[in-house]
Parts: structure tokens; sequence; C-alpha cells
């Protein structure tokens, strides 16, 4: 029998299958529960009355309670605005309206107390508030008190009459009803331990919120509810494949002393030697590895990875590893093909574009066991991709490969799973990661290769371009190269691609006697490769490009990268392409071009990339700014579709929460304890709503 939150949202009062369907539809709700955990995203603070003059500019939105006087037209045209004086005992404020002013004539009568809410600004001397919400003063709303809640709707049920306000009475409905119904989700040890709200009260004020501290009490409680879930289960698959998932044990580094004393390129960090150790402890444990590889962009992970086969190869076993793009991949087959033929181990490359005759070629090598070390993209995951015995599996992600993908990956062997490794191509904030990869030992080469001078970062304006161009011929007097990187996305291709050609043609001008390469996207792929190939070889000393330079060239000689329109790029994408550069011994420069007008994100985009190099602290601000929705790659993933948690701001709740899930698996790692039985009870119901689960599988 269904439960009561599973009871179809059509049977509420004030619903019908009507307003249901639209429901369904707009918001994805479908029953009595998927419409109680529609949370407000934000409230308006009717608790208090403010007086005039104590308002200011930085306040969201006010109440304030006064008389109003006059009401007068002013200006012409579309500045032409009805103004009404509103006053109280403190002073005297503007209310203004540009539009439905002949129902505020009609209807706002002077003489009388009015209760008026809105964002306050302030024109001159005076406080203005445009369009505000206005009641006339009643025994009711002048008592005041309370936080109304807003909720996020659409535009069709705007139209439609199901309006935040709506929403907001069939919640009031829905929680006379649920009344009682709740289920208790968090034991009371913890509930004591972090003086938590229980869930009803949870409920109720996270709709209806008492005063400003229950609204809070309630968020904190609902939101580490969430994230405690989340956390016990990756915390949960960790434990049972450690326990479980036997993994080939490999111990002969016969393979791996020979690259070191023959053939190892350069000394390499300490770091790049502690997570080497970190892994080989995992790999010969003879349990499956399941390890995150953390590292800023040039730190190294290639070589480590190359490292990590030789481990597994060393066993007689086989290794792949996948990237998520075709550039990648042949970057990686590139570079690692060099110190594959050193070592006179065999490696092949697989993607989408490889013929059919080379793909059978591939197919049997690896059933064979003749093909050791295959590269390629998602392509590896199909049927027919047969390995005779893959010891370690290496995905190179960029956030866009799910739990989901990577657990295709292990099942390619049948007897055992696949030690695995995944490697995130730029750094990933601790929250996200632990969210992401929650489930992962994780590994972080934290350092640079020695002798790397940081990349100098400087921001210019596009008045300043001659005196840029002036610093660009002196670099390439030098023996430099240069990148100059243009936006190109899609939505406003057509624009952009002319922007591009024109800047090309312009860089031609203003170098006259230099040799120009220029790719982007649109070019046939020969013509791309050709003018890659001539950069690469020197030949050419300005790669005018869009962001398909982002991954894959590796021009060490390359110490100059413009960026123009920066203003336009994301903060990460900022730091993967500057990535570019300082490859080599020259000091490095990336400078960015931009506009006069900033907005403010921009500007801090901007103000970060110039402060720092760090990777990780640019992809906390990056967090910070956009939110995890936005960042590259993530959409894809469910796990970031939170109901209240915000992976940006609820950073401690989350440590709190994975500390709390962690200790307590510790302990009783099947939830038998009495004192887990709401735990037990609560992952069952969340194992058999669809919903809920999908959100983080
Ligand atoms: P990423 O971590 O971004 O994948 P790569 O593996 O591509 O970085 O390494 C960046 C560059 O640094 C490559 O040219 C690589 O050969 C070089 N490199 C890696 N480790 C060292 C080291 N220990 N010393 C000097 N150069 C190194
Ligand atoms: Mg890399």
């Amino acid at each position: 029998m269904p439960g009561f939150f599973e009871t179809s949202i059509e049977f509420l009062k004030g619903v019908g299958p009507q307003r249901a369907a639209l429901l369904n539809k707009q918001l994805n709700i479908f029953t009595f529960g998927d419409l109680i955990q529609h949370y407000p995203f934000r409230y308006e603070d009717r608790t208090r009355f403010y007086a005039i003059n104590e308002l200011n500019e930085e306040m969201p939105f006010v109440q304030v309670k006064g008389r109003i006087g006059k009401k007068e037209m002013v200006g012409t045209g579309f500045k032409k605005r009805l103004v009404a004086y509103l006053e109280d005992e403190t002073g005297e404020m503007e209310l203004v309206w540009f539009q439905g002013i002949k129902w505020v004539l009609e209807k706002v009568k002077p003489g009388i107390d009015y209760v008026v809410f809105g964002k306050p600004v302030k024109y001159g001397k005076r406080f203005s508030i445009a369009h505000p919400e206005l009641e006339a003063l009643t025994a009711k709303n002048e008592k005041g008190g309370y936080l109304q809640p807003v909720y996020s709707i659409t535009e069709i049920l705007r139209k439609r009459h199901l309006d935040s306000k709506a929403i907001s009475k069939l919640q009031q409905e829905l929680l006379v009803q649920a009344k009682d119904k709740f289920h208790e989700t968090l034991p009371q040890t913890i509930l004591s331990r972090f003086n938590f709200m229980n869930k009803q009260g949870a409920m109720i004020n996270i709709h209806f919120p008492e005063n400003q501290e229950q609204l809070i009490a309630a968020q904190q409680r609902l939101k580490f509810e969430e994230l405690f879930y989340i956390q016990l289960r990756l915390i949960k698959l960790k434990l049972v494949r450690k326990e479980k998932y036997k993994g080939q044990p490999f111990n002969d580094a016969t393979l791996l002393t020979k690259f070191y004393n023959e053939f190892l390129p350069f000394q390499l960090t300490a770091a790049q030697k502690r997570v080497i150790k970190e892994i080989y402890a995992d790999m010969r444990s003879g349990k499956q590895m399941n390890r995150l590889l953390q590292g800023d962009v040039g730190s190294g992970k290639t070589i480590v990875s190359f490292v990590c086969m030789l481990i597994a190869l060393g066993g007689n076993a086989q290794c792949t590893l996948m990237a998520p793009t075709e550039i990648l991949a042949q970057q990686h087959f590139k570079t690692l093909s060099n110190y594959a033929d050193q070592m006179q181990i065999t490696i092949a490359l697989l993607t989408g574009s490889t013929k059919k005759a080379q793909r059978k070629e591939i197919h049997k090598g690896l059933q064979e066991g003749s093909l050791k070390i295959l590269i390629g993209t998602h392509a590896l995951i199909e049927e027919e991709v047969q390995f005779q015995n893959l010891g370690l599996a290496i995905v190179d992600e960029q956030h866009r490969f799910g739990v989901a993908q990577r657990s295709k990956l292990w099942s390619k062997n049948k007897t055992i799973y696949p030690h695995v490794l995944v490697m995130t191509a730029t750094p990933i904030p601790r929250t996200l990661a632990m969210t992401l990869y929650g489930d992962l030992d994780v590994s972080v080469i934290d350092e640079l290769p020695a002798g790397r001078k940081p990349i100098k970062t400087i921001h210019k304006y596009d008045s300043h371009r001659l005196e840029v161009n002036g610093f660009l011929q002196q670099q390439i007097t030098s023996g430099r190269q240069v990148y100059m990187v243009y936006p190109l996305i899609e939505e406003s291709e057509k624009l952009d691609l002319k922007h591009l050609m024109d800047g090309y043609e312009s860089i031609c001008r203003a170098f006259p006697d230099e040799a120009i390469s220029i790719v982007h996207g649109k070019m046939k792929p020969d013509a791309k490769e050709y003018e890659m190939a001539r950069f690469v070889k020197g030949e050419t000393s300005i790669m005018v490009a869009t962001t398909v330079i982002e991954v894959g060239v590796d021009v060490p000689n390359a110490s100059v990268m413009v960026i123009e329109n920066a203003e336009r790029f994301g903060l990460s994408q900022l730091h993967q392409l500057r990535g570019r550069v300082g490859r080599g011994a020259e000091q490095s420069y990336c400078i960015l071009l931009t506009n006069y007008k900033l907005s403010a994100d921009s500007k801090k985009r901007i103000e970060t990339m110039v402060r720092t190099n760090n990777g990780f602290e640019i992809a906390e601000t990056d967090l910070q700014l956009r939110g995890p929705g936005d960042l590259m790659g993530t959409q894809q993933s469910g796990v970031l579709d939170l109901l209240i948690a915000d992976l940006g701001k609820d950073a401690t709740l989350l440590n709190t929460a994975r500390e709390t899930a962690l200790e307590i698996l510790e302990n009783d790692p099947d939830l038998k304890n009495s004192e887990n039985r709401l735990i037990r009870e609560q992952v069952e119901r969340m194992r058999k709503s669809v919903v809920n689960w999908s959100r983080i599988s």
C-alpha cells in the first residue's frame, strides 16, 4: 500500500487533474512527497517593520509602515512615473510606479496607513521603492511576524495562476494533512548531538518559518539529512568494495625499475612519488583499487599513469586509459607511445574514428593478450572490446563520466575487477569531489615540477592593444611563440567566427613579418592538423585559435597566451587554457584582454586569475561564483541536483555529515544496532523510491 507521501498530487485539496498535470510537467511534482520537498528558494522578511531612517541600500527587501501623503506624476516619455510619498515618524520616502498607474491612482488613498514591501534604493538623499507590494494596514498585518516563502515556478504556471503564493497555499493544506505522518529520518543520537530540529518541525518551518532562527534550524537539519544520506551511500559502497572486491595482487616491480633506471625523462616530484606509492600499495594489496588522482594542470599526471600501468604490466595484465574527448585521447596516446616504445610495450588507440580493419586488429590483440595498453575514448566501453586480462583501468575525466560508466569499465574483466584509477583533468573543489567521488580513495599531486616559473598573468583593456602587440613582437623576436585565443560558443557562433576572422586579419596586419597559424572547430580535421603541426614545429610564431587548443597541444616554446574577450570565459576554462603555457624553461605570460565594462562576476574572475595560479583555489572560487550545476561538465551527473544543500556554501555541514556517516558505518556496517534503526529504515525507503535513488546513483 502506498504511503501518504506517495499519494498522487491530484488528490490534494485545491489541485485536481488539470493542476496536477501542470505540476507534473512544469515542476516534476507527482506526489505529496514531491510537493513537500519543493522547498522555498528564498524568504521575504516580514518579521519586522523598518523605520524609514533605518533603511540602507544593502537591504534586500524591507517592510515599512506609514501614511501616504501626496501623489503626483513626474517625468516625461518612458521615464514618466507616478510617485507617492510615504511618511512615518522618522522620515519620508518615495514609492514609484512606471506601470499600472491607473490602478494605483484609483486604489491608493492618501491619509490611510499602509504596509509597504519592496527593495529600497537610494536616489539622492531619499529612499524609494519601485513597484512595491502595498496593503492597507490591518490588525492582522500590523503584527508582521512572518517570513514569506518564495517558491520557484515557471512562466506557464504563473499564467495559469499557480504562482508562488498559490504553491504556498497548497503547502499549507498539505502540511495540515501531513501532520504526524512524517517519519523521523535521523536517530535521536544525531539529533541530540547536533541539536537538530526533528523532521516534522523542520518540514513545517522550512515552509512556514516562525522566525529567522527557526528557519535556519530547519535548513540546517534538512541540509544535513540530505548530505548525510548521500555520504552514507558512498561510504557504504566504498566499504563493501574494500571488503568484498578482490583485486589482482601486482607486486613485481621489474618493469617499473627498468623504466626508472633507463628511460625516466626527468626527476619525479616528491608529490608524484608519493601518489605512486599510494597507488602501488593499493595495487599489491589483493583488494580492488578505486582511487581518485587529482592534480593541477601541468602537475604531471600522465607520467604517473604510465608508471601505474607498468605495475600492472609487471603482473602480466593489460591496461586501458579512457579520455573524455578524441583530441585528449590522441594526446595521451602520443605521449604514452613514446614511453611504451622505449620499453617495447605494445600500445594502440581506439576512438570513434578508428577504421574497421584496425579496430578488428585491436580487438584481436586485446583478446590474445598481445596488445598491452589501449588508449581511447568511451568507444572503449563497447561490448566487443574484450581483454584477455585487464588489470588496470584509468579514466581521465572532466567530470563527464558517471559512476555507471566507470563501473562498465570494471566489468571488462569477468573474473576479477580491474583496479580503477580516476584522474581529473582539472582540480575540483573539495565539496564537489566528496560528492562526485566520495566512494573513492583520494591522492593529490599538490606540487608542480621544479624549475617552472609561475606564469605571470596580466589584465589589459582592449584599448591597450598596441602596447600588447609591442610586447608580443618583443617575445617573438627573442624566439618565443604566442597563442591568441578567441571565444567561440554555439549560441553566438556566426558572430564569434567573424570576430575570430577579423582578429586574424588584424593580427596579420600587425605582424607582417611573422608566419601565423589559425585553428578553429569549423575547419576540416586535416587542415586543423596541418596548422597545429606547423605551430608545434615552430614554423609559425603565432597561433590564432578558439578553445580547441584547451586540450591537446603541448608546445613548450609557446610562452605567451593572449585571451581575447576574457570576460566571456569561465574561471576553470581560463585556468585550463592558461595551462597551455608555462611548460618550458622561459618566463611565461598570460594576458587577459577585456572590455572596459565588466560585470561584478567577470571582475572577480579576472582578479582571481591575476592573483593566483593555484587550480584548487580557482576551482573553489568558480564554485562560489557559479554554483555546482554550471561547473564544467557536471550537469550530466545527477549527483548534484540537491534539493536543499548547496555545495558552494555548506562545506562545513558536508564535512560533518561525512564524518558522522563514516563513524556510524565503521561501528555498525550493516546498520543492525537498534540506535541506527531509523537510518536503516530510511535507506530502505530511499532504495524503493526510484526518484530519490536515481539522484545519487
Ligand atoms: P597534467 O597533470 O596536466 O596531465 P602532464 O602530465 O601533461 O600534466 O605534464 C605536463 C608537462 O610536464 C609535460 O610536458 C610533462 O612531460 C612534464 N612533466 C611531468 N612531470 C615532470 C617532472 N617531474 N619534471 C619535469 N617535467 C615534468
Ligand atoms: Mg593531462
